[in-house]
């Protein structure tokens, strides 16, 4: 498979998480395939950017509905980049249908709340998540230069697709640590 890579210029604004509170939820809904392939269609390259949107808006959706969120659920993220497609794709709320909107805080952090009844939750990346999505960014600059095809350049591709792998297919308690903002209404 020749993979095109795309470096993705715009997760670069990152990223100083804490995982907070002690309430956090490890859920286990991984993505299906057919998900990333609707993604990677929608987003126009793979990058670890969109997969976390994915996994953030997947686990995030999954908490709100065991929480007992009711109505309508609307997305709020911290971070015009990458992950918002994935959101936008796994979480089914997207900009079109006035279900999410986007502030720049250089966070990424997303905030799901239910219409209906208030209840949001948090969801965030875990340290190891960040930390291999930053390495996989570097390794795509590293890739850029070189040659199409030559060996160096297809190892540093091969490196690539397994941080995305993992990042597609871990447990969600190991890529996004989700808290439940109890009632809060989430507009801070
Ligand atoms: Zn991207």
């Amino acid at each position: 498979m020749n993979l095109k890579i795309v470096p993705c210029v715009a997760f670069a604004g990152v990223m100083a998480l804490v995982v907070m509170g002690n309430s956090s939820y490890a859920g286990d809904g991984t993505p299906p395939p057919a998900l990333y392939s609707q993604l990677e269609a929608f987003h126009g390259h793979v990058c670890a950017g969109s997969i976390f949107g994915a996994r953030l808006g997947l686990a995030a959706k999954e908490a709100l509905k065991e929480a007992g969120g009711t109505g309508k659920f609307t997305a709020r993220y911290y971070d015009l980049s990458c992950p918002v497609d994935g959101i936008q794709v796994a979480a089914g709320t997207t900009y079109g249908n006035k279900a999410l909107t986007v502030q720049e805080r250089d966070e990424h952090r997303l905030v799901l709340t239910a219409s209906g009844n208030k209840r949001a939750v948090e969801a965030r990346l875990t340290k190891k998540a960040e930390e291999l999505g930053l390495k996989s960014r570097d390794l795509g600059k590293k890739a850029k230069p070189l040659a199409a095809n030559s060996p160096e350049r297809l190892n540093l591709e091969m490196e690539m697709e397994d941080i995305y792998t993992w990042l597609k297919t871990a447990p969600t308690g190991e890529v996004v640590s989700v808290t439940r903002l109890n009632g809060i209404k989430a507009s801070r």
